[in-house]
């Protein structure tokens, strides 16, 4: 459970694990997709990586 300020409704609501409709594992952290209170999917990064910048690669 955690708390999303909504991009279409503009609200900010609780949502529960039964509105999460994925997760994926990426190289950016925990993408989390769900439906809002409103039925707009949303999606929400988290996890360490979440707050790391992109790695940039070195110079030749
Ligand atoms: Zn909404």
């Amino acid at each position: 459970m955690f708390v999303h300020t909504c991009s279409a409704c503009h609200r900010r609501e609780l949502i529960f694990p039964s509105q999460v409709l994925a997760v994926d594992n990426t190289e950016h952290g925990i993408v989390v997709r769900f439906a809002c209170w409103c039925d707009a999917e949303q999606t929400l990064v988290t996890g360490v990586d979440a707050s790391r910048p992109a790695a940039v690669p070195a110079a030749a």
